[in-house]
């Protein structure tokens, strides 16, 4: 059952959607990125920094990052975050990056690759790398815990169930194809948040298609699906693929919307 939230909670959590796309970018779609009260980004696509400058946010405000796995539409911007950190907004403070085993070796060397020693310092002194598999995230109103998904094995796959202070959970898939995980964690979250990267004439296992989205939500009743990550248009165009209709409890989000959890009664709602 989906977990009561505490109607007492005063201050409204908002959850960002600056990019909705697959690796392929298509029409009106920049690449998967999530924003948490403005300061907690899931994922660094490569277009990161001018995700972040649409919306108003500085790259110093971000103080956590948090990694789902090592495919270069989820990770290529991080030279840029932390390099622009350094060099334009001058910040001292420390970014927080959660990530598996291995992955701190991963970043770096593809900082070193993208910046060859303009980085050095940043990777060693202003980073804290946290390989804890659930946590609060310190200085927010959220904890997370780390699952596994099924998606290709060698970018180690994962996904966040993030818990809000006022009982709101957020169920952050990653890129997955359906699995075990994801369902026994469904069931206690309040919004799931799904990656649909392919239409439905392609079978991958590593990935959702509108047909595996919609049996998902017939699974899960109580949880409002939101679809990123799509393969489909945003906007009418010549070439690409449309968007597909889907169960009337998902909602296939798009670049610029936000999830609002409201202050009284533990509502939340998608803001277009
Ligand atoms: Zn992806
Ligand atoms: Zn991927």
């Amino acid at each position: 059952m989906a977990q009561v939230i505490d109607a007492t909670w005063r201050v409204m959590p908002r959850v960002q959607f600056l990019g909705t796309g697959n690796a392929f970018s298509p029409h009106g779609r920049m690449h998967a990125l999530v924003l948490i009260d403005g300061k907690i980004l899931v994922d660094a696509p490569p277009t990161l920094l001018p995700q972040l400058r649409r919306t108003g946010v500085s790259s110093d405000e971000i103080e956590h990052l948090l990694f789902t796995h090592w495919h270069a539409d989820h990770m290529f911007g991080f030279p840029f975050l932390i390099l622009e950190r350094k060099v334009v907004s001058n910040t001292e403070n420390p970014l927080n990056v959660y990530l598996r085993p291995g992955g701190k070796e991963i970043l770096s060397n593809l900082s070193h690759v993208g910046f060859p020693g303009s980085l050095n310092e940043v990777l060693k002194e202003d980073i804290n790398w946290l390989e804890k598999e659930s946590g609060e995230i310190e200085n927010s109103d959220w904890s997370y815990e780390r699952f596994q998904v099924v998606h290709t094995p060698e970018t180690d796959p994962h996904g966040y169930m993030l818990t809000h202070k006022s009982g709101f959970k957020l169920l952050h898939c990653g890129d997955s194809g359906p699995c075990k995980e994801i369902d026994n964690r469904a069931t206690e979250a309040n919004a799931i948040l799904i990656e649909m990267g392919v239409p439905d004439f392609v079978d991958s296992p590593n990935h959702h298609n509108p047909r595996q989205v919609n049996s998902l939500a017939e699974r899960q009743p109580h949880a409002t699906i939101l679809v990123t990550h799509n393969y489909s248009n945003a906007v009418k165009q010549k070439g690409g693929f449309p968007t597909p209709k889907l169960n009337e409890r998902v909602i296939q989000l798009e670049d610029g919307d936000e999830l609002v959890i409201e202050e009284n009664g533990g509502h939340f709602h998608v803001r277009k």
